[in-house]
């Protein structure tokens, strides 16, 4: 796959869409104009890869929406090297844009088909997470603790599995409601008695399966 001219001309565009709707992080937009999401689409469906829209990768599960990824990676304040718990690979695009911001990425994937193919499909690409296979509902205990967890599924609740395995100072982005919507939450563990909670808008996402999930 090549990524030309015209592709890089339509990333600076959906930069530019997202500046528009809020997005100010400089770490955030370069990411996403670094990282080439129409390799995550078929040829034939290139016209969508640039558009500020979520779209279905197989397994019944979605690409999120760039102003999601982007929105979320904001508000997770990513420093360069912070320890990153994503739950929910999916397509992998939201590990890239991490990457690309200089975090260590640890993601999980629940669906074995989608955790085979991400796998072998980021590396292709050039980018390499931490890739593991389950639930991840109740976070990765084995290599806990994280200075990010990024949910990028619809919990019904906060798992507390989930603020135990970050360090102080950590951040938890994770989107809890029903199955047709979800508020997004930042939970930051100021210690080990404080916890300070920041509601944003509503979003929708897929539904977090699992232990702690539907
Ligand atoms: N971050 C993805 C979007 C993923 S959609 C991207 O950038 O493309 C949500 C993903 O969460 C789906 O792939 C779904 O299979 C996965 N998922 C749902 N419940 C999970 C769980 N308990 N543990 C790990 N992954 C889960």
């Amino acid at each position: 796959m090549e990524d030309g001219y015209k592709h890089r001309g339509l990333r600076r565009q959906l930069v530019r869409t997202l500046k528009k709707k809020g997005i100010q992080s400089s770490t955030v937009l370069d990411a996403i104009n670094k990282v080439p999401r129409h390799f995550f689409f078929d040829e034939a469906l290139l016209p969508h890869a640039y558009q500020d829209k979520a779209f279905p990768i197989g397994e019944g599960q979605t690409i999120s929406q760039p102003y999601t990824v982007a929105f979320q990676s904001e508000k997770l304040e990513i420093k360069p090297n912070d320890k990153v718990l994503e739950i929910g690979t999916g397509s992998g695009y939201q590990a890239c844009i991490l990457l690309a911001m200089g975090a260590n990425v640890y993601t999980i994937e629940y669906n074995q088909k989608l955790y085979e193919r991400t796998r072998k499909f980021l590396p292709s690409i050039g980018y390499r997470p931490k890739f593991f296979h389950g639930d991840g509902s109740q976070g990765l205990l084995k290599h806990a603790a994280y200075d990010k967890i990024i949910v990028t599924a619809g919990a019904p609740n906060v798992p507390t599995s989930l603020i135990n395995q970050l360090n102080k100072g950590g951040i938890l982005m994770i989107p809890v409601g029903d199955s047709k919507k979800q508020q997004m939450l930042r939970l930051t563990k100021v210690d080990d008695k404080k916890i300070k909670k920041e509601t944003f808008d509503n979003f929708s996402f897929v539904p977090l399966l699992g232990k702690e999930g539907w």
